[in-house]
């Protein structure tokens, strides 16, 4: 089994579903309410032990009702939660409001995820056990560079999502073995709008880039090497929220288990286009026998 440590965020996140979003100093009635276990960092976890890995979460959640009910999502969903910290005060929300079109606006407050500014005792022990670290940049940049240099100093591979976007410390482009951003990050990192021109500009700092670009597939460049475009399956998507965490977290699987590069992608972008054809993120991540059963 692929040994993953994510070091990254856990939220709840709070839906409200309403006709139209309420303008500035204006009150509406929403339709529905629910809350959802989310934040990048959680989300990869989850996609990463459903896709079979053996996955740990380093990160932290609050001392309040959600940081128990985050921290036992996770534990059901397979991760281990031995290096999530409980810390005072509240967990990470993010607040969510989901108009009648499907478009939302959303305010992520960190909460406990901002408390996680470097790592504690024993973190190192269990990335340098691991097949990979898994990174985004939901908690504070001064942890995920030190992640990624614990990492890198035992020769594990370091896979960053870039996200949200924002520019990036050159300490943490070299210690990053993978990146993987979608086509709106990878023009924040390069300023360039082509896929494969920002992809090229990518490899001038990280040795392999994956670009995800959403219903067309994602394309891969290596130093060295020419890129390789490999499609999305077709399928009707009907919530594509968590589809890059669920094909990172696949991904991350596929290469710790040595299987070839265009296969691991494959295997990866089957995962994603099973989880957007089911509502939700976590939810609605693939379990392995369902990615093998679509790669067939
Ligand atoms: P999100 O923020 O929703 O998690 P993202 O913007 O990080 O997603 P995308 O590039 O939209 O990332 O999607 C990641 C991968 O998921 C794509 O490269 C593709 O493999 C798969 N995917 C996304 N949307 C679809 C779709 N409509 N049909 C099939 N596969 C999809």
């Amino acid at each position: 089994m692929t040994d993953i440590v994510v070091l990254g965020s856990t939220n709840m996140d709070l839906v409200a579903y309403v006709e139209k979003a309420p303008l500035r100093g204006e009150t509406v009635t929403g339709r529905e309410f629910c809350t959802v276990p989310g934040g990048k960092g959680a989300n990869q976890a989850v996609a990463a032990a459903h896709a079979g890995g053996t996955v740990s979460l380093i990160g932290a959640v609050g001392d309040d009702a959600f940081g128990g009910r985050l921290r036992s999502a996770l534990e059901h969903s397979g991760v281990s939660t031995d290096h999530l910290r409980t810390v005072e005060g509240p967990s990470g929300t993010a607040h969510i409001v989901v108009d009648d079109e499907g478009g939302n606006s959303i305010v992520v407050v960190p909460g406990a995820n901002g408390t996680v500014e470097r790592l504690a005792p024993g973190d190192e022990g269990l990335i340098a056990s691991a097949d990979a670290l898994l990174l985004q940049l939901e908690i504070p940049l001064a942890a995920v560079v030190a992640g990624a240099r614990t990492a890198r100093a035992h020769g594990v591979r370091t896979i960053l999502t870039p996200a949200p976007a924002q520019p990036l410390p050159p300490d943490l482009f070299d210690a990053t073995d993978l990146l993987v951003p979608n086509e709106h990050e990878a023009t924040t990192l390069t300023g360039r709008t082509d896929p494969l021109q920002a992809a090229i500009a990518l490899l001038e700092v990280v040795p392999e880039v994956v670009v995800t670009l959403g219903e067309s597939g994602v394309l891969y460049a290596a130093r060295g090497e020419e890129p390789v475009a490999v499609p999305a399956p077709q399928v009707t998507a009907v919530d594509s929220t968590g589809a890059g965490d669920t094909f990172v977290g696949a991904l991350a699987v596929a290469l710790g288990e040595e299987r070839p590069v265009r296969e691991a992608l494959a295997w990866a972008a089957t995962a994603a286009a099973l989880s957007v054809q089911r509502p939700g993120a976590s939810a609605s991540m693939p379990h392995r026998s369902e990615i093998d059963a679509g790669y067939a």
